[in-house]
């Protein structure tokens, strides 16, 4: 089966989370599997663009609200990442140094819709399946459908996964003439709330639209920020497939990151190495159990409630471990993380930014990593954690409650909890630390967690079986 993924973040290109890692290792899994699996992304202005060798395959000329663009799509040369990647030019549009954030965002993903479905047309023969990820690309099974320059492309199944349902790049009827013309008595697949919503068109309009964890599924559709009635309404098209993560980029005994390797077997001494380099890097004792936080610092993973967990445990608990935070995010939850710096005793740090070889050596070195978000579509990080012998201290929602159980059941390996705020999080870091005075069973659970298999390997082969579905 051919298929191609349209999507706005591949890892090693162009990643802001979770998004970027998916689409780095889930055509690779499909490939292994047999199939030709294709990603076409934007050409940003990243360091891969400048350090790898590219072939143009296809030029064209296109419109968006009546003013013509030129794009190209280039195609990386030696297929390093073990599939087919191909970027998409559009000057003065894609050509930038961030993914998002743009106040023409809207314009530049359209643009970026409308270049891709435009050389697909061109293909002599076409893909067996268009998977499309988020709103970013969620208009793509519309137009393929109700576009009339896309009537060629009707019959393909389109497939899109929901990664994250916060994000629905809602814009206004005023920019409706970006879309390519439409067929107008499909007007109602764009409207939701007076304006239109990519996501909701994609869900109208997909052939199958999955999430990226089953129990997310199921939470939508009570709960997904005025959402609700439509995953219910078209929810005998909707299933969840639990991410999985790759085992080549993400394995301890390997990681290119890490100047300390170790395996299930060398664990004890290799995380304590790791942790050494980190606490030596962030002026952290390296006596006291590590607790980390790695993401973007905003409401949905609860970061704004880090700076009041962290004081509450120092107060209450005592100083008996240390934070190390990685992330991001919304400038007052980084100002009130950066202000208890002042008040460190060799206990606390933070860094402020993106960081992916941070984020492997905080994987290796920590004891602990905690996740208590609020919304949680699959979560990688625990998943990371897991592997790298890092216990996870997650809130049971989303993706969280379908991969970590607690130690305090039979076989469990994590710290759960139930509500994101501080008292929860806070007694949840006082389990932790119990846990961690009891060496027996740190020794036994980590055993335990390294040996998990949370590989691409199924899910990979859940997708190829809903595309199958659809021929
Ligand atoms: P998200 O909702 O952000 O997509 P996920 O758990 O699905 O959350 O994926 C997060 C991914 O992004 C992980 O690979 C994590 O290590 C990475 N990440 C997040 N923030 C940072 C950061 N500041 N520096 C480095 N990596 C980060």
């Amino acid at each position: 089966m051919e298929i191609i993924h349209v999507t706005a973040e591949c890892y090693p290109i162009a990643k802001a989370g979770g998004l970027g890692d998916v689409l780095g290792a889930l055509p690779k899994y499909q490939q292994v599997l047999g199939h030709t699996s294709k990603v076409v992304m934007p050409m940003y202005k990243t360091k891969y663009l400048y350090t790898h060798q590219f072939d143009v395959v296809h030029k064209g000329g296109s419109n968006l609200a009546g003013y013509f663009f030129d794009y190209t799509i280039i195609k990386e040369a030696s297929n390093e990442l073990g599939f087919e990647l191909y970027l998409v030019d559009i000057n003065g549009l894609l050509d930038r140094e961030q993914i998002y954030g743009y106040e023409d965002d809207t314009e530049r993903f359209i643009a970026f819709q409308i270049a891709v479905l435009d050389w697909i047309c061109s293909w002599a023969t076409f893909p067996h399946v268009i998977h499309v990820h988020d709103y970013h690309t969620a208009l793509i099974p519309f137009m393929m459908q109700h576009s009339y320059r896309y009537n060629a492309l009707a019959n393909i199944p389109s497939v899109l996964t929901i990664h994250n349902a916060q994000y629905q790049g809602q814009f206004g009827w005023q920019k409706s003439n970006c879309i390519p013309a439409w067929d107008p008595w499909k007007s109602g697949l764009l409207e939701w709330n007076n304006a239109i919503n990519p996501l909701v068109t994609g869900i109208k309009s997909a052939w199958k639209v999955t999430t990226v964890s089953p129990n997310y599924m199921n939470e939508l559709r009570s709960n997904s920020n005025g959402l609700e009635p439509i995953f219910e309404y078209e929810k005998g098209k909707c299933s969840g497939i639990l991410n999985g993560i790759d085992v080549n980029v993400w394995n301890p005994a390997t990681d290119k990151y890490l100047n300390h390797h170790f395996n299930a077997d060398t664990s004890e001494n290799g995380k304590h190495k790791n942790k050494q380099e980190l606490c030596e890097t962030f002026g952290l004792s390296i006596d006291k159990p590590l607790f980390v936080f790695i993401g973007r610092l905003v409401g949905e993973k609860a970061a704004d409630l880090l700076p009041q967990v962290i004081s509450d445990c120092f107060n209450n608990i005592g100083r008996t471990m240390n934070f190390l935070i990685l992330g991001s995010g919304e400038p007052i939850v980084e100002r009130a993380l950066e202000g208890l710096k002042n008040n460190s005793e060799n206990d606390f740090n933070v860094y402020i930014g993106y960081n992916e070889t941070l984020s492997h050596k905080m994987y290796a070195g920590a004891d602990f990593l905690l996740m208590p978000s609020r919304v949680e579509p699959c979560g990688l990080n625990q998943l990371y954690a897991l592997r790298y012998g890092t216990v996870p201290v997650v809130r049971k929602t989303g993706g969280l409650q379908d991969t970590v159980k607690d130690f305090m059941e039979i076989n469990g390996y994590g710290v759960t909890f139930n509500n994101a705020d501080v008292g929860d999080i806070t007694h949840a870091i006082f389990r932790s630390l119990q846990l961690y005075q009891n060496s027996e069973k740190m020794t036994e659970i980590r055993t335990t967690m390294m040996e998990l298999d949370f590989s691409w390997d199924k899910s990979a082969d859940d997708y190829i079986k809903l595309y199958a579905s659809l021929q």
